[in-house]
């Protein structure tokens, strides 16, 4: 049952089998695209809930728009439409019928959106306006597809914001940008890095674009959410305007932000082993699998009584349980299999715990075996657990920090940024920025917002502008 792949020895083989394996996804007879099965989904609605929450408390309220774009409306934004129609796929015929005007899949929904937010918007009474979609996204990728990273279609959310002042934008910038932190690292125990990105990155027709970025165990970097300062380049093109307190007329500040199930990828690198999946206790679809060891049907009842005193007390701490009863399969091959699944804590129960009145509960990423009295179980899972999710952060963290390194010049800068992410001076030119990525694939994913410049350029000497992390990236 374990994985044929090592995570050590052959990470990106290692990763296509876990995730299929543990029946997070399946490939399809659709090139590109995959399937997201149960365990996956339910992950993501996971985080959906995660998010809504935040996004209620921010007035940021969800809505549902068409996933058909009209090219007129995609190219009316230049830098926007450059950018993405390389991977937008068109619908061109409707029956045998040729369209009069060829229909984009949303490869994002800005242009879409901000049409009906220039007919919703007059006054300064209707800012701030925050619409949030939950859908499908489309982008005709030919690179190397990867399941959850890169795959032809995906599910994200897209929030979007009209704002009276640039203020008030940047603020929700930040925003957002912290609510994908706090996900990232309170939900899925991924640390990541926030920063901006450079002009060469940034999302195409924005004023400026922040990120978060996660380092994944073979050292490359997992872009894990985007925030975007629109400012007022796409309220101009579609007309979003609003009379002012004093009677003027502005144009709004917009922002968008987003994260996909990618994110699902990156729990799966970040966190699984050699036996499987390992999930935090927060995420996870099934938090505790309860294996009964039998060999009657009289001690199969038997544990089954013990277990449901159990079952019921983590029921009332709202924690998730599952009975594993099933004959046809030995205990041994049942505790591969949920491990395989990533479940945080298996309990065991069989006649020798019965006779003393308890259970033996394993943990996921320990694995040792711990004998607990009945009494005592319930109380201890639910510490457990808690403790399992500051543990796996805490591990991650520590991990990520092993991939983290700093360049004083260019010749230890090409050798770490084989290793992970290379902290270094950027005098701020792109063309630095380009042949670095030319040279070692490396591309520079965030600009840290506290950190002050120092130093030199890592590619030409002159004095830096700015402190850059660069790294190789999915
Ligand atoms: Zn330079």
């Amino acid at each position: 049952m374990a994985l044929e792949h090592k995570k050590a020895a052959d990470f990106s083989e290692w990763y296509l089998e876990l995730v299929q394996s543990s029946q997070l996804m399946d490939y399809t007879p659709v090139q590109g695209c995959m399937v997201i099965r149960e365990r996956g989904y339910a992950i993501w609605e996971k985080i959906q809930s995660f998010l809504n929450a935040r996004m209620r408390k921010d007035g940021v309220r969800n809505a549902y728009f068409p996933m058909f774009i009209p090219e007129s409306l995609l190219k009316q934004e230049a830098e926007h439409f450059a950018g993405f129609v390389p991977e937008v796929a068109w619908v061109t015929h409707g029956g045998d019928e040729a369209l009069g005007e060829r229909l984009a899949l949303r490869p994002t929904s800005e242009t879409i959106m901000y049409t009906m937010f220039a007919k919703w918007i007059s006054s300064h009474r209707d800012l701030p306006l925050k619409v949030n979609q939950w859908c499908n996204i489309i982008r005709w990728d030919t690179k190397a597809l990867k399941p959850f990273l890169r795959t032809r279609e995906f599910l994200w959310q897209e929030g979007h914001t009209a704002h009276a002042s640039k203020e008030e934008a940047e603020a929700e910038v930040r925003r957002a940008l912290d609510w994908y932190a706090d996900l990232c690292e309170q939900l899925l125990c991924v640390p990541v890095i926030k920063g901006k990105k450079s002009d060469a990155e940034k999302f195409p027709g924005a004023d400026m674009t922040t990120t978060i970025e996660a380092i994944m165990p073979d050292g490359k970097a997992l872009q894990c959410g985007t925030s975007h300062l629109l400012g007022q380049n796409f309220a101009k093109i579609f007309g979003i305007r609003f009379k002012t307190a004093d009677g003027k007329e502005d144009l709004a500040w917009q922002t968008s932000w987003g994260v996909s199930t990618r994110l699902i990828g990156a729990l799966a690198m970040v966190h699984g082993d050699d036996r499987g999946l390992v999930l935090p206790p927060l995420v996870a679809p099934l938090q505790v699998v309860i294996v009964p060891i039998f060999k009657t049907e009289e001690d199969k009842k038997m544990a089954l009584r013990s277990a449901e005193k159990l079952i019921a007390a983590l029921d009332a701490k709202g924690i998730t349980t599952h009975f594993d009863e099933r004959d046809e399969r030995s205990p041994g091959w049942k505790f591969n299999e949920w491990e395989m699944k990533g479940v945080p804590i298996r309990v065991e129960i069989g006649l020798k715990d019965l006779a003393k009145q308890g259970m033996t509960i394993v943990r996921r990423d320990k694995g040792e075996k711990e004998f607990l009295d009945d009494a005592k179980a319930a109380d201890y899972i639910a510490t457990q657990l808690d403790a399992m999710q500051k543990d796996l952060l805490l591990r991650a963290r520590a991990e990520a920090q092993s991939r983290m390194f700093e360049a004083k010049d260019y010749a230890e800068f090409k050798q770490l940024v084989e290793k992970g992410f290379v902290k270094a001076g950027w005098c701020g030119d792109a063309r630095c920025e380009e042949a670095i990525k030319e040279e070692t694939g490396a591309t520079l994913r965030a600009i840290p917002f506290d950190e002050k410049p120092k130093g030199n350029c890592v590619f030409c000497g002159k004095p830096a502008k700015e402190t850059a992390y660069f790294a190789r990236s999915y």
